[in-house]
């Protein structure tokens, strides 16, 4: 399609505003055109194909990105895609001229990630902006945007495809110069964008250099896993599980899901490692981010965050992203039942795949193997001892509960022996799993709870003072019969049968320090359960019967998220035959 001025009554529907104030902002944009315009080139045979084999080779897309500075003295984006017709080329630089819709009802129906013909007017406005492009069978030609003057179309010679250098960004705009980032900032906010667009678009071969050195690069094969390793390193990519769509077909949800998400043994500090796409388009979302992460629940180090590459698909008149000048948000209509899906799928992702994490006494011969640096990855299968690991493969969940005890350690472990190897249990975090799950059912198994021969009395947690009628009603959906008491204080009368009354007062007086000491945040009811168990948990150091021991095996057989306690601690370590046999030189 040519490239055509939009009419005024589409421009007014447009979601105008400032595209470019930061160098990211104008990286993002260009790569948005190349993913556009590569993904418009029709995918044909390799030139000069020959032989049979070769039939099957299709044409991978390119794009590559070079920043100097942060992007402020230069950007250069070059791609393989349709390139722009010679005659197109000034109507390039025109406001609100594209060749992506043509009527306010194509918004409607948005296939592409550009829509409003303004990146490339607006980069015009703040910087030299030159693009040398050429259409298949055309010989090429440049047009270039000096001090805001767009220049004439002269021919220059360039493979299929179009190149975009933007030069001295902001230089003559000394009210938005002050507000630049630091070089440094800028880059890494731009390998961050590039990461993202990369891993929604696997297909695409993308290559990132800052200042002359190359900072990243992916293979273009298709496969998401394959971009996971080149950008986060062997490790990571081997411990993503591929995303579980939606489970329940009775919804009758027209949701897609798919991408990889991180075992939960995979936790960071920052929420940096969740990337979202709508329909493939990166976004920021609180909410998505929220549901994924709602779906590790408990299974995280409390503060951690999980690694997520996740593409949400709905059909296009869903999904508004004409909402925010950077395209970042979106609105999709049917935002409730979506989250609700992602959340679900997250959850049964984990349940199938939680086993019990083995124990890596030394780095192991395979993980020596792996390249160091993960801009060259090499197969790290054919040389590591072993068979590769497939995380797609659902792993064994064991029955603990038939494993032989041997006994406890520390006072604080049971340690015992099945047919993979060596079984350590911590008892703590396997009761705390255990007592949890209890307390999260508890309600619904009320009529069993334990009536006190002497109601406990203790006062309110003093940050929850003030939402004392909420306090107690979460302690009744937590299978409690309590009420207020007299200024500041509650009666229970009957407790969860999974919590033993012996020390009730002393893990309701605990309960509460602890959630004083945090404060009553929005979180505070997942909280309160965390801590019931926590509290009431077997501690270490205390010492256990055998057919103790065997109960809380049993028990932990029932949880559902056996392999972690409430906190994302593994419960349970495995020290498999094989390693030991390794660690003794037996093999
Ligand atoms: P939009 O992407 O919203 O259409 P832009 O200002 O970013 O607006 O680009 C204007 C037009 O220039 C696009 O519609 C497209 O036709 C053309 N264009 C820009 N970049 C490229 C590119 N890398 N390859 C092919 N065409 C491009
Ligand atoms: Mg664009």
């Amino acid at each position: 399609m040519s490239i055509r001025q939009l009419s005024p009554d589409v421009i007014a529907q447009i979601a105008a505003g400032e595209v470019i104030t930061r160098a990211g902002d104008a990286v993002k944009e260009l790569i948005e055109n190349a993913v556009d315009a590569v993904l418009a080139r029709p995918i044909r045979r390799e030139a000069g194909a020959s032989s049979e084999l070769a039939e099957d080779f299709v044409r991978v897309g390119r794009i590559s990105i070079e920043i100097w500075d942060g992007g402020y003295t230069r950007i250069r984006v070059a791609d393989d895609g349709c390139g722009i017709a010679a005659e197109d080329l000034p109507a390039a630089f025109r406001r609100h001229a594209t060749s992506k819709i043509e009527s306010a009802d194509d918004l409607e129906r948005l296939a592409t990630l550009g829509f409003r013909g303004e990146a490339l007017a607006a980069l015009a406005a703040v910087a030299d902006v030159a693009i040398v492009s050429a259409t298949e069978g055309a010989p090429g030609a440049q047009i270039a945007a000096k001090g805001g003057a767009v220049g004439s179309v002269v021919p220059q010679a360039r493979r299929t495809g179009t190149s975009v250098t933007v030069d001295r960004l902001f230089d003559r705009v000394p009210a938005r110069r002050k507000y630049q980032r630091a070089a440094s900032s800028e880059t890494a906010h731009i390998g961050a964008i590039v990461q993202a667009y990369a891993l929604a678009y696997p297909e695409i071969a993308f290559a990132l250099e800052c200042d002359a050195r190359p900072v990243l690069r992916t293979s273009g094969s298709g496969d998401l896993r394959d971009v996971a390793t080149a950008l986060f390193g062997p490790e990571v990519a081997r411990n993503l599980l591929v995303l579980r769509g939606p489970p329940d077909e009775q919804t009758g949800d027209t949701v897609g899901l798919s991408g990889l998400i991180g075992a939960p043994s995979l936790h960071r500090a920052t929420r940096n490692g969740i990337f979202l796409t709508v329909n493939r388009r990166p976004v920021d979302s609180r909410s998505l981010t929220y549901a994924i992460e709602d779906g590790y629940a408990t299974q995280l180090p409390i503060g951690r965050h999980p690694v997520a590459l996740v593409d949400i698909c709905v059909a296009p008149h869903e999904v508004d992203a004409n909402v925010h000048p950077t395209k970042r948000e979106v609105r999709l209509l049917r935002d409730r039942p979506i989250f609700g899906t992602v959340h679900r799928a997250v959850r049964a992702t984990l349940m199938e795949a939680v086993g019990i994490p083995t124990l890596d006494v030394r780095p192991t011969f395979a993980a020596t193997a792996m390249p160091e640096n993960p801009l060259d990855p090499a197969p790290a299968s054919l040389f590591g001892a072993g068979p590769p690991v497939d995380p797609s493969d659902p792993i064994d969940r064991p029955r603990l509960g038939s494993l032989r005890i041997l006994g406890q350690i520390a006072l604080t472990y049971i340690i015992c022996e099945g047919r993979a190897g060596l079984y350590l249990v911590d008892q703590h975090a396997a009761h705390e799993r255990v007592l949890l799950e209890r307390l999260e059912r508890a309600y619904a198994d009320r009529q069993r709870a334990q009536i006190l021969l002497d109601p406990v009395v203790v006062d309110l947690p003093r940050a929850l003072r003030g939402a004392a009628d909420e306090y107690v009603a979460a302690l009744a959906r937590l299978g409690f019969d309590a009420a207020l008491f007299g200024d500041g204080a509650i009666i229970v009368r009957s407790v969860p049968s999974a919590l033993r009354a012996r020390q009730l007062d002393q893990v309701l007086r605990e309960t509460h320090e602890a959630l004083d000491e945090l404060g009553a945040g929005p979180d505070w009811r997942e909280r309160l359960a965390l801590l019931l168990s926590c509290k009431t948990a077997v501690k270490a150091g205390q010492r256990l019967e055998m057919a103790e021991m065997q109960a809380l095996l049993n028990q932990l057989d029932e949880a559902e998220l056996c392999a972690t306690c409430s906190h994302g601690r593994p419960t349970a370590l495995l020290l498999s035959h094989a390693q030991l046999e390794r660690e003794f030189g037996r093999r």
